[in-house]
């Protein structure tokens, strides 16, 4: 196989990988590949502009502005340095030669979109992404210490024990293995993967189908930005976008009646849905935008591109409406890096759009993502400088093992799977928490903390922020980490958890969970508490799901009980939810559930139903429970609703089944567990209750580590 060596690879000649290039050292080698040519990337087709804190005073309005945009799912220090860091950015922009529009007197002109409370957007005409990367891909061709592969698609990495030593690449036909002393991702977007989009379609997610395979963790694969402006067109290929800032400068939506249905900067998502709505009202695969009112002269100046690409389809835009459509535009999740940009492999980064550093959050504020790729590619390079890189042992060998391995066949499938998957993850009901569990995390921590955390207080003086890995140590199911987290915002509401998994994915041992960010006395203080939920809540769920996989193939359903721990139900029977399992009755009040003690207490069976259905309301149900044959049959005539089948074998189960013939639901019960519950399976009943689900699971083996100062 033919070998390359440098000192760093970048994957990706958009805007990130090429100003990551430029914050290198000379006498650095870096080799730049991408996957078709030099001017194909992203970075070229960006339209509106780059966000820029123009002025200290802006600086809250902008965070504001940034996080109601993400959903206040932002992790709030990458908001921070990605603020902080523009004045400086742009002024290293205009120094490589890149021109922003400016008034007569030489000073900027800022431009407004959606859901930016102020103008604070530098722009170049409609074509600032072309002019910002012709720009620095100029700066870049004259640096002799940086090498350039077009038409080279990374097709997997090189690397072992979580320490990434280079790619893996093809060029016509032919496999080449790059050996790297660092690695870095700028493969940009996901747009290649959707019918629909505003994106090249060679922009596929490759490096993200790359980390899956190789568990490098990925932050919120399913956060997926629709714009809803462009140019609606029923030929192929990229769809082209009608940026935001025309309706920031006031153009107007309007149905098919030529009504206005919504706020035209109203954030893009929630402009989206209204889209999709009217179009379905309509009954028509677009709706009209008027630019008009803008005149002729300020479309000219402006957006000299919209217009003239309108005109190449048949429309001119400063006479008439243009028909608009919703369009895959902008990915916000991707591979998990922390703030300088770092995955979760050793000698592995990653920025620009394939990165997720948190600064978007749920949804992105237009503009920002030029800002943050330049600030978090500078970044890159700034940590891995810092670094001492290590060598793999044997560099060919793993090459070979690797180039065997490969399966790109797969790889869209592979992070389609992904963002089906995040979407469906599983959360604990938000009153719940606040009304019920609140409380019980206050007493676990009260309980822990009493007076001070004496330990945490004699090592930490005062605020130092920080961070912490929650990492897996055993195979399990996980459940519990909304209660996790909640542990901690309750030490400290500012506190940030960055979660890689959702309730009820499945973890292996070595996977990082979720990663803790804040003031490192919180961090210390909450960590035994978080904890302990989460490991008896991952544990009861791993044990639930190892037993139901026995009941595959049958309509039973497992069941938990009420031998749960005390003050822990609420947490208990969720996990048993997320493992795949039902609750029974919650508590007392929930059910009427006849036991032996109680049938004895009313005198039969015949007079406990009778008396339970006077004093119970119509809509309960009522459950009996018996243990032989004679027992069945008095339930039965007596109307019980559920009769449960307590430590009977399962030849008699049968035949109270048989018996019972669908006149009552059954439920097999008595010292079930995951090791004896096959047997019961040939009983035929509707339910199998297992009081060993809470009473007998080991917990999951989870814990915090690698803290460390940010
Ligand atoms: C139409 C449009 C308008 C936009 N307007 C704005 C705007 O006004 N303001 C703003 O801030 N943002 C805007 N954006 C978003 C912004 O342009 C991108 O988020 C940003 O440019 C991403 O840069 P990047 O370097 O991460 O990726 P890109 O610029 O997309 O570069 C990705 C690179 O990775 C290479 N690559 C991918 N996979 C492989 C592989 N397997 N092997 C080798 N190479 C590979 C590609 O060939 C390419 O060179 C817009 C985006 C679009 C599509």
């Amino acid at each position: 196989m033919k070998t390359i060596h440098t000192d760093i690879v970048i994957v990706g000649t958009g805007c990130s990988g090429l100003f990551a290039a430029l914050h290198a050292p000379k006498e650095k080698k870096i080799l730049m590949l991408t996957k078709t040519t030099l001017e194909e990337s992203d970075s070229f087709l960006a339209q509106g502009g780059i966000c820029v804190l123009k002025d200290p005073d802006d600086y809250e309005s902008f965070f504001r502005d940034t996080i109601k945009a993400g959903h206040y799912e932002n992790r709030r220090q990458s908001v921070e340095i990605m603020i902080k860091s523009s004045p400086e950015i742009i002024a290293e922009l205009e120094d490589y030669g890149v021109r922003f529009a400016k008034d007569e007197l030489g000073n900027p002109i800022y431009t407004k979109e959606g859901c930016h409370s102020h103008p604070r957007i530098l722009f170049h005409e409609d074509i600032t992404g072309k002019e910002i990367t012709s720009c620095l891909l100029e700066q870049a061709k004259k640096c002799s210490n940086v090498s350039w592969m077009e038409n080279t698609t990374m097709v997997d990495i090189i690397e072992e024990d979580n320490i990434c030593y280079g790619i893996l690449a093809q060029r016509d036909k032919e496999t080449i293995a790059i050996e790297s002393d660092f690695t870095i991702f700028a493969t940009g977007g996901i747009g290649g993967l959707f019918s629909n989009s505003t994106n090249y379609p060679h922009l596929t997610g490759d490096a993200l189908a790359i980390s899956l395979r190789h568990r490098i963790a990925l932050e919120h694969p399913d956060y997926i930005q629709i714009h809803p402006t462009t140019l609606y067109s029923t030929k192929k290929g990229r769809r082209f976008l009608i940026s935001e800032s025309v309706r920031g400068e006031g153009a107007k939506l309007y149905g098919k009646n030529g009504k206005r249905f919504a706020d035209e900067v109203l954030p893009r998502d929630l402009l989206t849905k209204e889209i999709y709505k009217q179009m379905k009202k309509d009954e028509m695969p677009y709706v009209w935008l008027d630019m008009t009112m803008l005149g002729k002269e300020q479309i000219l100046s402006h957006f000299p591109h919209i217009y003239q690409h309108c005109l190449d389809e048949g429309y001119d835009c400063t006479k008439e409406w243009i028909p608009v459509v919703p369009a895959q535009h902008y990915f916000m999740g991707g591979i998990h890096v922390n703030a300088a940009s770092k995955t979760t492999m050793d000698q592995l980064y990653a920025v620009g759009e394939t990165a997720c550093n948190g600064v978007h959050g749920a949804n992105r504020l237009a503009s920002n993502s030029l800002l943050e790729s330049l600030v978090f590619s500078k970044r890159a390079m700034h940590d891995l400088l810092a670094l001492k890189p290590k060598k793999a042992k044997d560099f060919l060998a793993l090459a070979d093992e690797t180039a065997k391995k490969l399966e790109t066949s797969t790889y869209k499938e592979i992070v389609w799977d992904a963002i089906r998957k995040r979407k469906e993850g599983k959360k604990m009901n938000s009153i719940t928490m606040s009304m019920n569990v609140d409380t019980l995390i206050l007493q676990a921590l009260r309980e822990d903390v009493t007076s001070e955390d004496i330990t945490t207080n004699a090592i930490m003086k005062g605020y130092q922020s920080g961070s912490v890995q929650l990492i897996c140590k055993e195979n399990g199911v996980i459940a519990g980490l909304p209660v996790f987290e909640r542990v901690f915002h309750l030490v400290d509401p500012k506190t940030e958890v960055t979660f890689f998994f959702h309730d009820g994915d499945r973890v292996q041992k070595g996977d990082l969970v979720a990663e803790i960010y804040g003031d490192i006395r919180a961090l210390l203080t909450g960590e035994r508490t978080a904890l302990n939920y989460l490991q008896r809540m991952s544990g009861i769920a791993t044990y639930t799901a190892q037993t139901v996989k026995l009941l595959e193939g049958t309509n039973i359903r497992l069941l938990d009980t009420r031998k749960t721990t005390p003050n822990m139900r609420v947490f208990e029977k969720y996990a048993v939810k997320v493992g795949g399992g039902y609750n029974h009755r919650y508590n007392l009040s929930d059910g009427i559930l006849l036991k032996d003690n109680h049938i004895a207490a009313a005198g039969g069976i015949t007079n406990a139903i009778q008396m339970a259905k006077e004093y119970a309301s119509f809509v309960r149900k009522i459950e009996v429970e018996v243990e032989n044959m004679e027992m069945v049959k008095e339930a039965v005539e007596a109307g019980a609703d559920i009769i449960m089948l307590d430590n009977m074998n399962v030849e008699q189960m049968k035949e109270a089944v048989d018996y019972i013939a669908g006149r009552a639901l059954t439920e097999c019960s008595g010292n079930v567990t995951r090791e004896n519950i096959a047997q019961y399976i040939q009983s035929g009943v509707d339910y199998i209750s297992s009081g060993a689900l809470t009473h007998s699971a080991k917990i999951l083996d989870l814990s915090l580590k690698n803290l460390k100062a940010v």
